[in-house]
């Protein structure tokens, strides 16, 4: 297999998912001699929107040597215990996904069987009551997992809402320190390889040229490299995921910040808040058959309620991936990869996932077509996993009051997806599969929050003895209601980070 070199790495684009990638190789190759150059226009600037995230973000920067505070200081950010969905299983009701388990397994079976027994024999406690992630986020409340008291219940998990300019700045800092090379310049043309059509230099409106072995494409939705300049193609998902345009404004913030991104079901798409310290980042996802832009913008300006900030901004965009998000010596990285809507904040994980993956094929200065099908192969799949998530939102909705809604309770849906919907339906089995980013408590949290049950409990319940058990749940309850009585204010903690020290 022929062995193809890296010494010249070149990173297309510097936003988010271009100075993510320059900060994290920077750190993988410190002992090598591989030069990394990134290569941004300030005219075309960014896309200027991702502020939530999911937790293994922080792991991300935690690798880089930031701390939780250090990053929340210098973005302005919040606590994100999940997110809390309004009116998606009908007008008025609401539930919160969050980053935690729900209950204990007891002898090998999942708490949601327990749960599910009690249930049927009158009881009307709520699953979310045995989520201490999710009490914290109703209650406005937050102690790190870390201080909590150790117990089974404690298990959950935490991300940030944040500024990602400020973020991308943070990375860029740390990529500059570490040796990356920075050219502010338009990219004109794009030279390659007569025969094999690999990239072999990007013209720079500078007049300069650059060249390198291996071009990381963080261009954004142009995707100058990967697609205008290879064709690789996209595969169109839209048949699932109907949103196709969304509109962006920020406000200043009104009230206290909760410690969850709501995200709020609409005519025809959902509606997201995002609360930072000092301000707020709203935004309407719609599909644009079934509304105007005009009149999206109206329904987003008039749920919002501190004074805009900024004009409302446009995007459009078709959910799905690149075919191959490695094609000949370009990887595509962000948004230029694909891009799923941002129901479930997934788009800054994927570049984690991305980045990752490049770390693993360069465990050697080289690479090989090997490297390139594996690293394929598993894009796909965490693309797919994620979009079966996203359905799932949309194919349990139970809303009546629009087409949008009732055309995507109807939709067929893929088969991976309808797999894991039928397991968990006829026995409450929580299916899980490979490069899954969403595990089976975020999986049951959105089937038990729009309203699908399990038919029937593990069989292995009735060993427990009724009352045992009726008493071992109330016990539950009282540990997860204690914990959050102890836990401080989402507002104290935010005010404890700024402190000195
Ligand atoms: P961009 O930010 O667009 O950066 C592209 C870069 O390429 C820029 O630096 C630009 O200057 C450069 N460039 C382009 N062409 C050229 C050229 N010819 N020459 C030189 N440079 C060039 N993600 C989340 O994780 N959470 C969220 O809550 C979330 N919300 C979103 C909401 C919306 C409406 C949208 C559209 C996206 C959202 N995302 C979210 C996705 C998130 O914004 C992106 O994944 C993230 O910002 C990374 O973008 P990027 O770096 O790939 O692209």
């Amino acid at each position: 297999m022929i062995r193809h070199t890296l010494k010249q790495l070149v990173i297309v684009g510097g936003g988010t998912a271009g100075w993510m990638t320059a900060a994290r190789l920077a750190r993988h190759f410190r002992k090598t001699d591989i030069r990394i150059t990134l290569v941004e226009s300030s005219d075309i600037g960014t896309v200027g929107v991702g502020e939530a995230t999911i937790p293994t973000l922080r792991q991300f920067y935690a690798d880089l040597g930031m701390t939780d505070k250090e990053v929340m200081r210098a973005t302005q950010a919040t606590v994100k215990l999940g997110i809390q969905f309004e009116q998606w299983r009908e007008p008025g009701s609401d539930f919160i996904h969050p980053f935690g388990v729900f209950g204990q397994k007891a002898n090998g079976i999942d708490f949601h069987h327990y749960w599910l027994k009690l249930r049927q024999r009158g009881d009307t406690s709520e699953l979310a009551d045995y989520s201490l992630g999710l009490q914290l986020a109703r209650h406005h409340r937050f102690t790190p997992p870390s201080l909590q008291p150790p117990s089974e219940l404690s298990v959950f998990d935490w991300a940030l809402h944040f500024d990602a300019a400020a973020f991308g700045r943070l990375m860029r800092d740390y990529a500059e320190r570490h040796g990356v090379e920075r050219l502010d310049a338009r990219i004109e043309s794009v030279k390659q390889h007569p025969e094999t059509g690999n990239i072999e230099a990007l013209y720079l409106d500078s007049g300069n040229l650059v060249g390198g072995d291996l071009f990381i494409d963080c261009s954004g939705f142009r995707a100058l490299l990967i697609e205008q300049t290879l064709n690789t193609g996209y595969c169109d998902w839209s048949e699932w995921l109907h949103c196709d345009r969304a509109v962006a404004v920020q406000s200043e913030r009104f009230g206290e910040a909760p410690p969850y991104t709501v995200s709020r079901a609409q005519t025809a798409g959902w509606q997201w808040r995002i609360p930072l310290q000092t301000r707020q980042g709203n935004g309407y996802v719609y599909c644009s058959d079934q509304v105007s832009d005009d009149e999206a913008t109206s329904t987003l300006v008039d749920h919002i309620d501190g004074p805009l900030l900024n004009d409302p901004k446009p995007f459009r965009f078709t959910a799905g991936r690149r075919r191959r998000a490695w094609n000949r010596n370009c990887i595509a990285v962000g948004l230029s990869a694909g891009f799923l809507e941002p129901l479930e904040s997934t788009s800054i994980a994927l570049v984690e996932t991305a980045i990752h993956k490049i770390r693993r094929a360069f465990q050697k200065p080289w690479y090989t077509q090997a490297d390139i099908d594996r690293f394929n192969e598993d894009t796909a799949l965490e693309y797919e996993r994620v979009r079966d998530f996203i359905i799932l939102h949309y194919k349990l909705n139970g809303r009546t009051d629009s087409p949008f809604w009732e055309r995507c309770r109807a939709m067929p849906i893929p088969d991976t997806l309808r797999e894991k919907v039928e397991a968990f339906r006829a026995q409450g089995e929580l299916l899980r599969y490979r490069a899954e980013i969403f595990g089976p408590a975020s999986w049951l949290a959105i089937y038990s929050g729009l309203g699908l049950l399990p038919e029937r409990y593990h069989p292995g319940v009735d060993r427990l003895d009724f009352q045992y058990l009726k008493d071992a749940l109330i016990a539950m309850r009282q540990s997860v209601a204690d914990a959050v009585a102890q836990a401080q204010t989402h507002n104290d903690y935010l005010q404890s980070l700024n402190r000195t020290g």
